[in-house]
């Protein structure tokens, strides 16, 4: 039943048809199932003529029951707030000065998170679950943020037993390269994917790996950490003490540090894609050498993974053809023939978004699972 309602919830409009094959039951499975559902009050129909083509719709809880989803970037937070059905209602980014600590990065969520309801017209009380990104590894058994995070004062915390006092709700955390990948993956350039790779290139380079429709975080949490892969033994230094990281080299501090000794201190990367835009051969040059490097990762991970699509989100990314060009050449000329054939390479569709909406989804996750709880499950069904 878990299945179906995940289904129901991360898709609207499903009938009960597409709800069988999307969870490869049979149609008399999904038919009794749903009217389990029915009956407790978790699902109900709405539209339609007869009784298998009308659309299905999730109900837990009260209708104006939300949650909300959080990305802590390096130096920004973007914070949304959407209904059960994963339809979001208002979200906001921003920037935040870099380093800032735990409490007064939550403390400027919770501001824009009371703007947001505002707006939507729903009270504090109509949250029931938050779901967190955060730019480090974050290990699933505790929950405890890794040392090599972007963040260095968030490092090592317990984030969501911290998170859930500072928010005042329930707070799934994960990655936010994996929240990245589930956003693409549910409302993004990933729909209908069950092996997908998502790169998000900022200030650093953060990775998310679904494999078979499912995030993968690999034993130690770590699963995707392809910043610190080495691409050049003589490169230079990084953070983690290593030499030519791919962090190094497509990360926008350093990709901005090779072409300021041109164009100035002041140059940002919004600067770049304009000067790329109009032709400027250095800038297209910077761009297509960022692609050959991401290739480079890349190909290694369709020889690894063998993944249906990649997408390519992050600030680098709006580059579009100038860097995803190369990138492809790159990923043909180095991966598997059949590997590379076989992977579409793809800018995000979500663009500075995805990990906010991935964010959401998680917590929505959390709400599925945690209305299988025989009290919640009553509680819904009163409701
Ligand atoms: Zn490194």
């Amino acid at each position: 039943m878990e299945r179906i309602l995940g289904a129901i919830r991360n898709n609207a409009g499903l009938t009960q048809a597409d709800v069988a094959r999307r969870t490869e039951l049979s149609r008399a499975t999904v038919s009794n199932l749903v009217a389990e559902l029915e009956r407790r009050g978790l699902v109900r129909t709405r539209g339609g003529l007869r009784g298998s083509r009308r659309a299905l719709e999730a109900v837990i809880g009260r209708t104006s029951n939300a949650v909300l989803g959080v990305d802590f970037g390096h130096r920004h937070v973007r914070v949304g707030v959407a209904d059960l059905g994963g339809r979001v209602l208002g979200d906001e980014e921003r920037a935040l000065p870099q380093d800032l600590g735990v409490e007064e990065s939550c403390a400027e969520a919770s501001a824009m998170t009371a703007r947001l309801l505002a707006k939507a017209g729903l009270q504090r009380s109509d949250l029931i679950q938050a779901g967190v990104g955060l730019p480090g590894p974050i290990d699933q058994g505790l929950g405890r943020v890794g040392w090599h995070a972007i963040l260095h004062r968030w490092a090592g915390l317990e984030a969501s037993s911290t998170l859930r006092e500072l928010f005042g709700l329930p707070v799934v955390v994960d990655n936010d390269g994996n929240l990245g990948a589930l956003g693409e993956l549910r409302f993004g350039a990933g729909r209908g994917c069950q092996d997908l790779v998502y790169l998000n290139v900022g200030t650093g380079v953060g990775a998310g790996l679904i494999i078979g429709g499912r995030v993968h975080h690999g034993a130690a949490g770590t699963a995707g950490e392809v910043s610190h892969i080495s691409i050049d033994p003589y490169g230079q230094l990084c953070r983690c003490g290593n030499r030519g990281c791919l962090d190094t080299v497509v990360g926008t501090d350093s990709f901005l540090e090779m072409l300021r000794g041109t164009y100035g201190d002041e140059l940002t990367v919004s600067r770049v894609l304009e000067l790329a835009d109009l032709g400027d051969v250095r800038c297209r040059r910077a761009f297509a050498d960022a692609g050959h490097a991401l290739g480079v990762v890349i190909a290694d991970l369709c020889n690894l993974l063998s993944p249906q699509r990649v997408v390519v989100g992050g600030m680098l990314a709006q580059a579009g053809e100038v860097i995803l060009g190369p990138l492809r050449e790159t990923v043909a000329q180095r991966a598997v023939p059949a590997a590379a054939r076989a992977v579409e390479i793809l800018s995000s569709t979500l663009g500075g978004r995805a990990e906010m909406i991935g964010a959401i989804c998680l917590a929505l996750d959390a709400v599925t699972a945690s209305s299988w709880r025989p009290d919640a499950v009553a509680g819904a069904a009163g409701a």
